[in-house]
């Protein structure tokens, strides 16, 4: 089997179950209790939050923990929105976000009454700063700009729109980098990020938690009211096993990210050469994208077709995003970088992790260069 699906979520490391199970079993207390189960309870909660500070370069009292990168785009958006809306309603977002951004600024604009600026892309999935520039107003609150496009992989320029930014103190700047940790640095607080999401399944953690960097004096209106954990800004018993989990997974991620981030650009360059060389295929994504992420499209072949020939032989893609790819419609993704519609519904998203092989690359290749003619040949495509 070769699972080439990482974009939508990845096997857990082993040591993450270990640590896990370990939590599950000695630490059930309630890290509110006031009692010795609480405070051990506690305290190991705590010291995660350090640890992912740590990694991440910012303050523990900077890092909120949620139940993953949904939550945390929508408690920075609408946090942000709901926090500063006497100030300004105007909010800045780029046409190629994962839906948990997108879809939130389009419910604040369609039920809030706030004024919506959508930057468009360039033919790599590339927001231009010039567009950013000119979209910035006297009553814009927030830009949230994605790290790394989870369906093609282009790789935006954060630290130039921070450095923009950094013109305008009343505007916060949001990111969401849910495809970026571990594949390339992310340090929010270098590059002038006011807040920033991960989800800790994408990079071999658990489902169902993830974190927001939330820069130290900036206000939210919560959406969890309630408790008062999290300094308030997530009220909610923390699902501390999930927690320690997705900490121990950043700390392998990170590992992997210094010393083996060249075998997994290299595994891409490889997918790169063989569907160049496939007749009939087009690389969506840029050359210089992110290295785990890989797209390309078939045109006369339905997306569908092809991800289920190669399930046949073991090997596991997807058409787009995962959550929408259920939806039917061409990637809005692709089409905002210009593809027609028969590109962008022939479309296949090929993502990488440190646990994938050179070896599977070239199988891959192989494989794809076997089935496509034998495909055409049987629906009678040219
Ligand atoms: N943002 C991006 C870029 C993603 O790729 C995903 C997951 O597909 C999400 C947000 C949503 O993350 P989660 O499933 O943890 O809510």
């Amino acid at each position: 089997m070769i699972y080439f699906d990482n974009g939508a979520t990845t096997p857990l490391y082993p040591e993450v179950v270990e640590s896990m199970k370990q939590v599950l079993g000695n630490y059930y207390g309630n890290p509110s209790s006031l009692h010795h189960l609480g405070v051990q309870a506690d305290k190991l909660l705590e010291q995660s939050r350090e640890l992912a500070a740590k990694f991440l370069g910012v303050n523990p009292g900077e890092v909120i923990f949620t139940s993953g990168a949904t939550e945390s785009n929508n408690t920075a958006i609408k946090g942000v929105a709901f926090q500063y809306g006497k100030r300004g309603k105007h909010i800045i977002t780029s046409a190629i976000e994962h839906s948990a951004v997108y879809d939130t600024c389009i419910q604040l604009r369609d039920h809030f009454g706030y004024e919506l600026t959508i930057l468009p892309v360039d033919k790599d999935g590339m927001v231009r700063i010039e567009d950013l520039k000119n979209a910035v107003r006297e009553d814009t609150i927030l830009v949230s700009i994605m790290y790394i496009n989870n369906e093609v992989g282009s790789i935006q320029p954060i630290a130039e729109i921070g450095k923009v930014l950094r013109d305008y103190p009343k505007i916060l700047f949001h990111v969401d980098a849910v495809q970026a940790f571990g594949k390339i640095p992310v340090e929010p607080s270098k590059v002038g990020v006011d807040l920033l999401s991960l989800s800790a399944h994408k990079f071999h953690g658990p489902k169902g938690i993830g974190l927001l960097y939330v820069r130290k004096g900036i206000k939210l209106l919560p959406l969890m009211a309630g408790g008062g954990q999290e300094g308030n800004y997530r009220s909610g018993t923390e699902n501390l096993a999930g927690i320690v989990g997705m900490v121990k997974a950043m700390r392998i991620t990170l590992e992997k990210l210094n010393h083996q981030s060249n075998e997994l650009s290299q595994a891409r360059k490889v997918l790169w050469n063989g569907l160049q060389q496939l007749e009939g295929c087009y690389l969506n994504t840029p050359e210089q994208g992110s290295p785990h992420i890989l797209n390309f499209s078939l045109p006369g072949l339905k997306s569908e077709v092809v991800l289920h020939a190669l399930e046949d032989e073991g090997i596991y893609v997807s058409t787009k995003s995962a959550c929408s790819s259920k939806s039917g419609l061409p990637s809005r993704v692709l089409s905002a970088m210009g593809l027609d519609d028969e590109r962008a519904k022939s479309s296949i998203r090929v993502s990488l992790s440190y646990l994938n092989t050179l070896d599977e690359a070239r199988q891959f290749n192989e494989t794809i260069t076997k089935l496509v003619p034998q495909i055409k040949k049987m629906l009678n495509v040219k």
